[in-house]
């Protein structure tokens, strides 16, 4: 069977469209009578199939031309699933250890053919609700966050292969402008998706749209999100994105990704362990208090962002004399300098990442009514 125009997937198509990829089928080694395959339905946008026989796996992720858990009501280009693959491979070119592999993409279908993340993996948030402490979490992650934002930014990179690969995610516009929606305008204003702890979180959410301070800093934000083009971000990398285990760490879902501030990336990141922190309140029982489990989640977040920082500028050193456009060592060429580059770069991007991370927070908060005013709180403190 030919797939030469687009169509949703069901398992008995997909059972086809893997049969006519001789990629996909040789991953499972040609055999189809002992296929098994699972539709992970957690996804909020695309559908993603599990496909595994005793000879190998993949998954198959496929974008549709709306939001899955909305509906047909809210259409999204399915392209999206072209630019997750790029970054995939882009990632994946400059940090392989933490990037799923990408087996397979189809631009015609929106479909990606990827590694399958096996278990005992599980998505970080439910490791994070069940208090699970990953020792390795803040190493991988700032290890992550460091080479694929370096490696894309113009400290390594000629201006010519940034203003081409730039151009190239600017066809990202429609995630994009659902980010600009969703963290920096409907949290401001009464609007239909918005969602929060009713009634106990109503005069909250009234005092978010009533603060001036607050919105004049978001308008900041909003405008260095859209016209930043500092590297290719993951554009999404909240705790829903990563999967993990005590010993590995892997990043999927970058359908959001484009070239823009760094900080939105770190600042999610983080953002999203500081609302982990304040709802383990909700999760604590006379057996476990989870006391010692947010001390972690503290010393995580202050990990990431040490070693995320220690990891940058150690790639920045050894590639100082690089392709790199920003700081030509022409006229960086006195460790004086250099070192107060460093110092302004890096005190920029903390103050990025942490304008970011309390708007993502802002923007996400949604636990249990308690946790969830210190989360936005701290947030506006923050901002
Ligand atoms: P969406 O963009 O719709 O949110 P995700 O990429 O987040 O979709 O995937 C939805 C779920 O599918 C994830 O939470 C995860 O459980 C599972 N999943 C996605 N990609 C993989 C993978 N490569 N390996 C294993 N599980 C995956
Ligand atoms: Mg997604």
């Amino acid at each position: 069977m030919a797939f030469t125009e687009f169509r949703p997937l069901d398992e008995k198509l997909l059972i086809d469209y893997i049969k006519a990829t001789p990629f996909l089928s040789s991953k499972l080694g040609n055999k189809f009578d002992d296929l098994t395959i699972k539709e992970v339905g957690d996804g909020n946008l695309n559908f993603v199939f599990i496909v595994f026989n005793s000879s190998g796996s993949f998954v198959i992720k496929q974008a549709l031309p709306y939001v899955r858990c909305i509906g047909e009501s809210w259409p999204m280009t399915k392209e999206r699933a072209y630019f997750e693959a790029l970054a995939l491979k882009e990632h994946g070119r400059f940090c392989p250890e933490h990037t799923p592999e990408v087996y397979h993409f189809d631009r015609t279908m929106s479909l990606i053919g990827m590694r399958y993340i096996e278990p005992p993996h599980i998505i970080l948030r439910k490791g994070l609700i069940a208090g699970i402490e990953y020792p390795l979490l803040a190493e991988h992650i700032s290890d992550y966050m460091a080479n694929t934002l370096f490696f894309t930014s113009l400290i390594f990179r000629t201006t010519t292969e940034h203003k081409r690969d730039v151009a190239e995610f600017c066809g990202n516009v429609e995630l994009c402008r659902l980010t600009e929606q969703v963290v920096f305008s409907d949290p401001y204003k009464i609007s239909q998706y918005n969602r929060w702890t009713a009634p106990y979180l109503d005069r909250d959410a009234e005092a978010v749209r009533e603060d001036n301070l607050l919105k004049l800093e978001v308008a900041e934000l909003k405008s260095k999100f859209c016209e930043r083009a500092q590297a290719l971000i993951h554009g999404d990398l909240h705790t829903g994105s990563v999967m993990v285990t005590r010993e590995s760490t892997q990043v999927i879902d970058p359908e959001f990704a484009f070239y823009g501030p760094m900080g939105f990336d770190i600042g999610a990141f983080l953002g999203n362990l500081m609302l982990a922190f304040f709802a383990q309140d909700g999760h604590s029982d006379q057996v476990n208090d989870r006391k010692a489990y947010k001390e972690w989640i503290l010393k995580a977040i202050e990990d990431c962002w040490n070693l995320f920082h220690d990891r940058f500028i150690k790639l920045w050193d050894e590639h100082r004399k690089g392709p790199g456009k920003a700081y030509l060592p022409s006229n960086y060429n006195n460790a004086e300098v250099l070192l107060l580059a460093k110092k302004r770069y890096m005190a920029d991007l903390f103050h990025d990442t942490l304008g970011f991370g309390s708007a993502k927070m802002i923007s996400n908060a949604r636990k249990r009514a308690s946790c969830e005013r210190r989360a936005p709180d701290f947030a506006k403190m923050i901002l």
